[in-house]
This record gives structure tokens, C-alpha cells and sequence, in this order.
């Protein structure tokens, strides 16, 4: 079945804001076997919006508009689709029951306008909105059906879940059904995946497998399609993402939306470890990923921006002479800071990051993105510690943030493998 997608908003068309919602429906739309085959953006316009939906209702079984559903002027959506559907506008009283109980729950006198929310085109059927005011809808014209959400992505996303799913689910008649399973994987280049995988058989007719760099990442996409049912496309995707994910081992270090550091914070919870961060180049990157995580605080004891020679001094307690000798980014600093917070916190793996982010600072023998990592953790009663230099590429943001990727990696590594016997992790 086609679809077509229409976001509303100057702000999207500005540039001002990145329209992240056309390609959460596109994805969401797929599994339900709607294939996207447009996608519009148009301004707080309303002979603009009235066209848009007319063509798209022309060319497309399902259309999902984000948008302009909110109580000001500014928002004329339901008016634009009443006009370009010839219907009129009438005031759906669960909608308006909705909107006040979610005003009289937070405590708050409902504006004048918010009833305005409640407006929709005659023959719109309400889809609830869990966690927002503006209501959304759905009509049905004919054999196509339009639905119409709030621009607030966080909604919009529910709603698309708990409603426009299961509404497409008993109209029944998709032709087809896409399920796609991510492997996520760092530290191999896109040539070292194929090597890797090239050999593994799958239904090439069913099943198409892509490489999607997504920096520092690379990400391999398994997308399966089947005529007869999502259990048979997920399960075929899932066979050949499991065959995938053999070929590869411990590389890949996660699947569909798993971020490194919440596979790593998995990990530390189930192994009972505790961390602690020594930063400097990443500036605290490092912990603020770690702590991204809900219920970090059962591993994550602390982190340091230590980002001045004295500082490494003065919170790790690196001999000045040290890093006089070495240079504050050198293997010998990363094993220290890790040392110096493993130590200083009773952590069970102390973990640093020191180099050069540029774009100034670089030297002949340590250019932009020569960085260090270092890891310190328990041997049989004593501390040991590793480091490692790399030499990354990219702005200033890009090398932190592979920075503490590596970082990440680091402790996922050992946590698996255990200790390195000497360098690199
Ligand atoms: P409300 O006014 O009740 O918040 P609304 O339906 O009128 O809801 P908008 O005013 O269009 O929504 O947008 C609300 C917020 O959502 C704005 O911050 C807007 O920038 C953001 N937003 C809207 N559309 C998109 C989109 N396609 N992608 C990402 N953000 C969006
Ligand atoms: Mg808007």
C-alpha cells in the first residue's frame, strides 16, 4: 500500500527545526506495510496544506499529517484538511472532554481557545493523546484514510504506537509486511563487515541487507518483506540477523535502538562492576553518556574533567614530572588518570580519555585526533592498567565523541573478554 506523509510547520520549512517525525512514521508505516512514497513539508498555510493533502489523497491509500493541531492561530491544519476534504468542522465532544480533563489534571484553568483542539473534520474519528493536549484523528474517505497528529514528537510517536498502528491493523488489508532488524557494530570499516558477512546465505528475494554508516557506527540493516504476515516477515528477518550477528561475534555490540552506553550500562548492572571517569579532551562526554543510562548510579561512582595539567595533579594525583616528560596526552598520562580515579574512587575500573581534539593544538608527532585511552582495573590484588593511542579523524566533535566511543568499547571488552595482556583492549 502507498503512503504519503505531510508535516506542517513554517519552523520545519525554515530550517529551524529538523523534521524528525517524516522519517519516524516512514519507519513505523513500513512495518505496518505501508510503503512511503512521498513525503511534503508545507508552512502554516492553509491553501498550501489543503493542496498538499488533495494530491496526496489523490496518489496515496494512507496519509499521516504532523502539525499545526495545537489551540493558536497559528495552527489551521483541521481547517486546511475540512477545506481540501469538503467537510465541515464540528466540535467532537470526546475531544473536548479529553482536553479539559488533561487541563483540570496538571491544575490548570483551561485558555479560552483550547477548545479549538476539539474541532475536527465531520466524520473524524478521535485517536486519544496520552501525554499532550491536542487531540488526534482519523478519517476515512473512500478506500483511503488520513490520519492527523499533534507536531510535538514525543506524541506524535505515541500516537503513531498505541493508535495509527492497530487502526491500520484492522483495516486489514496491508499487501505487505516489512520488518527490519539493526545490528550495531564499532569498530570495523564497512569493507571489514562485508568481509565478514559476505559468505552468509539468506533469501535474497525476501530479504535485502544494507550497510548504513552512522558515525562513529556502522550499522547493518536486515530487511525482510512477506505477503502473508509480520510473523513471517519478522521471523525471516530474524533468522538472517541472527546468521548475520554469528558471522560478525562480538563486534556487534547491539541491535535496532541499543546505544553502546546502554548496552554497556546492561552489563556493569549484571556483572555487578563499578566505573569511575577520568576525562580530559571529551570533557565529560564519557559521564554524561554513562549517565544517560536510568539506574547508572548502581556503576558510575564519579567522573573528572581533569583538563589542565594541574588538575590531572592536583584531582588524580599524576606527578607533575610525568607528564612533563610525556606530554599530558601520552600513555603513560591515560594510565595514570585511570589509575589516579580507579583509586581515588574505590571504583572496580578506572577509565581515561586524554588527546588532542583540535583544531589547533596538534604537533608533529601527536596530530589533531591523536588520543589515549587507558583503563586501570584489578589483577589479583593489585591495580593493572592499559592504554592505547589512536590516531581518529574528523572536526573537533567527531573526535570526542569517537573518543568516548572507544572509551565505551573499552569497558564492553573487557567486561567480556576480560583484560588485554598488554595495549589495546
Ligand atoms: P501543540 O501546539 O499542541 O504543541 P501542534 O500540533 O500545533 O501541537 P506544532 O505547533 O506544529 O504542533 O509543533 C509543536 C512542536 O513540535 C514544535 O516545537 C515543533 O517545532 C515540533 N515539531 C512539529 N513538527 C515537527 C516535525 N515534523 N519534526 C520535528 N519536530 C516537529
Ligand atoms: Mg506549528
Amino acid at each position: 500500500m502507498k503512503g504519503e506523509i505531510i508535516t506542517i510547520g513554517n519552523e520545519l520549512l525554515s530550517g529551524l527545526v529538523v523534521d524528525t517525525n517524516r522519517s519516524y512514521v516512514a519507519g513505523r508505516l513500513m512495518t505496518a506495510g505501508v510503503i512511503p512514497s512521498f513525503m511534503t513539508t508545507v508552512g502554516d498555510d492553509e491553501g498550501a496544506i489543503a493542496d498538499a493533502v488533495t494530491r496526496a489523497v489523490e496518489r496515496a491509500r494512507v496519509i499521516v499529517v504532523t502539525g499545526g493541531l495545537g489551540p493558536t492561530p497559528d495552527d489551521i491544519t483541521s481547517k486546511s484538511i475540512a477545506r481540501a476534504l469538503e467537510k465541515r468542522l464540528i466540535l467532537d465532544p470526546s475531544a473536548e472532554r479529553q482536553i479539559q480533563a488533561r487541563y483540570k489534571k496538571r491544575g490548570i484553568n483551561p485558555p479560552a481557545d483550547a477548545s479549538r483542539q476539539a474541532l475536527i473534520p465531520h466524520g473524524g474519528r478521535v485517536i486519544v493523546n496520552p501525554i499532550g493536549t491536542a487531540p488526534g484523528y482519523y478519517l476515512v474517505v473512500g478506500d483511503k484514510i488520513v490520519f492527523v497528529l499533534p507536531g510535538v514528537p514525543e506524541e506524535m510517536r505515541v500516537m503513531v504506537d498505541q493508535g495509527v498502528l492497530s487502526i491500520l491493523e484492522t483495516q486489514g488489508d496491508a499487501d505487505v509486511y516489512i520488518v527490519r532488524r539493526i545490528l550495531r557494530i564499532f569498530g570495523m570499516t564497512e569493507s571489514q563487515v562485508n568481509e565478514r558477512v559476505k559468505d552468509v546465505a539468506y533469501d535474497g528475494r525476501r530479504v535485502t541487507v544494507g550497510f548504513l554508516p552512522i558515525f562513529p557506527e556502522n550499522h547493518l540493516t536486515v530487511t525482510a518483506h512477506s505477503s502473508v504476515s509480520k510473523n513471517d516477515a519478522d521471523q525471516i528477518a530474524q533468522e538472517t540477523a541472527d546468521a548475520m550477528r554469528a558471522a560478525l561475534g562480538d563486534r556487534v555490540f547491539g541491535r535496532d535502538d541499543q546505544t553502546l552506553e546502554a548496552v554497556v550500562g546492561g552489563m556493569l548492572i549484571t556483572r555487578g562492576y563499578t566505573v569511575a571517569a577520568a576525562e580530559s579532551c571529551t570533557g565529560g562526554l564519557l559521564a554524561q553518556r554513562l549517565t544517560a543510562i536510568p539506574g547508572s548510579s548502581s556503576y558510575f561512582l564519579r567522573g573528572v574533567v581533569a583538563y589542565s595539567n594541574d588538575s590531572k595533579t592536583g584531582l588524580l594525583g599524576i606527578d607533575p614530572a610525568l607528564i612533563a616528560e610525556f606530554g599530558a596526552v601520552s600513555g603513560e598520562v591515560a594510565s595514570a588518570m585511570a589509575r589516579g580515579i580507579k583509586e581515588s574512587s574505590s571504583a572496580d575500573l578506572g577509565i581515561s580519555i586524554t588527546g588532542v581534539a583540535g583544531p589547533s593544538g596538534g604537533t608533529k608527532g601527536k596530530p589533531v585526533g591523536t588520543v589515549f585511552i587507558g583503563m586501570a582495573f584489578d589483577d589479583g590484588g593489585t591495580c593493572s592498567v592499559r592504554s592505547h593511542g589512536y590516531r581518529f579523524y574528523g572536526d573537533r566533535g567527531r573526535i570526542r565523541l569517537i573518543s568516548s566511543e572507544m572509551a565505551l568499547e573499552w569497558i564492553r571488552r573487557y567486561l567480556i573478554r576480560g583484560p588485554s595482556k598488554n595495549g589495546e583492549m
